[in-house]
């Protein structure tokens, strides 16, 4: 649950501009899809929000104040190649919560109902590198939620990966949503995902948000 607002942001790769955005704010609890072409500065926008590329020139501000560590203990970023350790699956997605220091009963009880609840069960003590691009992506957006951030980012979470775990990536997602009410960004290709899940939609072309609206204002039925 965080405002984020960016003022004057621009972003040069060898003097050349692939982002300039002059004004945009994400209210506290927005479900904000972005779309647009490759190249569009998609991915240069949301690793700028994660803090995991320094802006050329202006601000990002959350609740007022500019982007800083604290920020980074509620805030995580799902990639569209799950980055995953090389231990089981449990251990995976129990991860965040010990280096929170949470007891080790309360851990297990949070993570074994989350596989649960993802049906990933019958993997839950298989190695995280032995896993399907599916299987694989599903554990990465389960230790991403598990210590409920107030900011979740995802980069075409589902870009490479089977229609049932997609949706089960989607369910999984949109519960987080209406149990924790975080602000979400999802970058997709996938329009009807967007419209499934998001309530806002920002279209990027060459560096800029171009239109911006009510998912259901901006993609209309087939
Ligand atoms: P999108 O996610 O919308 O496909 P990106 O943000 O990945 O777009 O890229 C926007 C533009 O910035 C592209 O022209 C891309 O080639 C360029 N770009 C992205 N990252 C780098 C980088 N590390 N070095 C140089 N150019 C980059
Ligand atoms: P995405 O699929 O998320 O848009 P890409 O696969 O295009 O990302 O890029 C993967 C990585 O390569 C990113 O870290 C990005 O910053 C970097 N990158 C993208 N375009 C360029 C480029 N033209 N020159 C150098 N690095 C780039």
């Amino acid at each position: 649950m965080m405002n984020l607002t960016i003022k004057n942001l621009t972003k040069y790769y060898n003097k050349q501009c692939v982002l300039s955005i002059d004004a945009f704010t994400i209210e506290r609890s927005s479900f904000l899809g972005i779309i647009g072409p490759n190249g569009a500065g998609k991915s240069t926008l949301v690793k700028m929000l994660a803090g995991l590329e320094t802006p050329s020139s202006g601000e990002i501000l959350y609740e007022k104040s500019l982007i800083s560590p604290p920020i980074y203990k509620s805030m995580t970023m799902v990639f569209q190649k799950p980055y995953l350790l090389r231990t089981s699956v449990f251990n995976n997605i129990a991860y965040p919560l010990k280096i929170r220091k949470l007891n080790p009963k309360a851990i297990d009880k949070k993570v074994n109902h989350l596989i649960v609840e993802m049906g990933i069960e019958s993997i839950k003590n298989q190695n995280a590198w032995t896993l399907s691009g599916g299987e694989a992506q599903k554990v990465a957006l389960a230790r991403a939620i598990i210590f409920e951030p107030a900011l979740l980012i995802l980069d075409e979470p589902t870009a490479n990966i089977d229609p049932a775990s997609i949706l089960t990536m989607e369910k999984t997602i949109n519960k987080f949503y209406q149990q924790s009410a975080p602000s979400i960004i999802i970058v997709t290709h996938n329009i009807q995902q967007a419209k499934r899940l998001c309530k806002e939609i920002a279209f990027m072309h060459q560096g800029k948000i171009v239109e911006f609206g009510k998912s259901s204002d901006m993609i209309h039925h087939p």
